[in-house]
This record gives structure tokens, sequence and C-alpha cells, in this order.
């Protein structure tokens, strides 16, 4: 059985990996197998950006032309991007995916006023120790509000979750908040997800308890990684998510051999489109 050296940088990204399925996070973060895009995690790539690009611009230059104009100079970038060129995305097929991601950036101006964000942060790296690790990961936006507290907010092109839900998928904003109050001093009054293709907007309000909670949750998925790192037993876990995932021919769920991923896998997963 291959073990691993314990990781001691994550991602709140790749906590939530592990979480869902162990074998996969060692698959593409300790086997360092291609994790090859998809035509949603581009988009969701795309959008991100022109709204980066947009909240860059003055608040009072904020509006529906300026945000169209953001879109346009996201898609100038990205037309020749490793991302679409592994996907083979070229003429009728960028033009539908730009239409797109001018519908979900615009969704944005019916759910908030773009000229009233005060963001002090865009794509904003940050690194703090939270128990035996360090994390490391990228904030949308933070922003001051009018009364001078932190907002950390997220966007999401994906679907919206189901009713009774919502907590669950708020736990990637918590832990960025958590790195806000570790680094900054300065605990944020709000977290934030903004689910451009529904027009939904799920918040929540960090406490001493959600703190604790997220401190405690970091160190204890590390603990479980350590153990499977040190035994190199990296259980499976089926869910909705399997028929995404790129590395199902070597899923022994699937009938695959784990064994041969590192072998096998870069070159077929290299390929493209
Ligand atoms: S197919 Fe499902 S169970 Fe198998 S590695 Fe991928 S996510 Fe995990």
């Amino acid at each position: 059985m291959t073990t691993y050296d314990v990781p001691t940088t994550l991602s709140p990204s790749r906590i939530e990996a592990f979480l869902s399925c162990p074998l996969a996070f060692r698959f593409r973060s300790l086997d360092k197998l291609p994790d090859p895009p998809t035509l949603a995690t581009v988009r969701g790539t795309m959008v991100h950006r022109a709204l980066e690009l947009f909240h860059t611009l003055p608040a009072e230059e904020r509006n529906a032309n300026t945000l169209t104009s953001s879109v346009d100079a996201m898609l100038a970038e990205f037309v020749d991007h490793p991302d679409i060129v592994y996907l083979g995305i070229t003429g009728d097929a960028y033009g539908d995916l730009s239409a797109q991601c001018h519908r979900l950036s615009s969704a944005t101006l019916d759910m908030e006023d773009p000229a009233a964000i005060n963001a002090i942060g865009l794509e904003l790296n940050i690194e703090a120790p939270v128990g035996p690790v360090t994390l490391r990961g990228i904030i949308d936006r933070l922003e001051r509000a009018g009364d001078g507290s932190l907002i950390v907010t997220d966007y999401k092109t994906g679907r919206a979750p189901k009713a009774g839900y919502e907590k669950r998928s708020l736990g990637g904003v918590h832990l960025y908040s958590l790195m806000c109050e570790l680094t900054l001093g300065e605990r944020p009054q709000q977290v934030r997800l903004m689910y451009v293709s529904s027009k939904e907007t799920i918040t929540d309000v960090p406490t001493d308890q959600s703190t604790r909670f997220m401190s405690q949750r970091v160190t204890a998925v590390h603990g479980a990684l350590a153990q499977s790192c040190r035994s190199g037993e990296f259980r499976t876990k089926t869910s909705a998510l399997c028929k995404f995932c790129a590395y199902q021919p070597w899923c022994p769920e699937f009938g695959g051999d784990p064994t041969r991923a590192v072998l096998e896998a870069p070159a077929v997963l290299q390929g493209g489109a």
C-alpha cells in the first residue's frame, strides 16, 4: 500500500474534496493526477473573472453597460485559454458559452446594487494557521458594509442547495471568515453565497460557536487525512458527484483498479476534446 507525506497546507475546497471522497482527493491532490476542466468549471471561472473586472471599476461606473463590457473583456481573455482549448470550445459553442456568461453575470444586478459594494479585496489570496495545518485560499470578494463591518461573498454558478441543506453549503465561506478573523483580527459580520443561476443569496452570521466548530472541523479532517496518508487507505464515497468524477475508470466502485491510475490517468486525462 502506497503511503504519503501528510499535507501541512490545505484549502477550504480541498477539505471539502476530502470529505466528499477520500479516494478522489488522493488521486487529485496526492498522486497529482490531471483534473481536466469541464464546461461547468470553466464557465464558473469565466463568470468569476468577469465579476472581478466589474468590481474593479469605481463604484459609480458599475452598471448594466459596464458589466456587459466587463464580460466582453473577460471573453477576449478566455478565447484561447488552455481550458477552452482543452474542451475544444470554438465558434458557435464559444458563442453559447459567452451568452451564458453574460446571463449569469447580469443576474447579479438583480441580486444587489453594484454601486453600493465597497470591495476591499477581489480574488483575494488569504492564508492562516488553523490547528495543525495552514489554510490557503482565495476569497471571491471581501467587502466593507456601510456600517464598517466585513462581509465575505462567494459566487456560485452551480445549482443552489435544496431547502434544508443551505447550512451545509456555507462551510467554505465560514472557513474564509475564520481565516479573515485570524489574519485581520476582525470577524466578518456576514458570509454570503450568491447563486447567480437562480438569483438566490444564502447568508449567515459567523459566531463564537461557528468559529469554534470550523476550527475543530479542520483539525478533525486533517487528523483523518493524516491517518489515510500513513495507512495508504483512502476509502471511496459514492454520491451524485461520481458521474462527474474524472477518476471513475480507476475507481473500485465502478470496477476500476486504483493502482493503475498513476500509470494510465496522465495519458488518458491530458488529451482533451
Ligand atoms: S467515482 Fe465516486 S467514489 Fe469513485 S473516486 Fe470518483 S467520486 Fe470517489
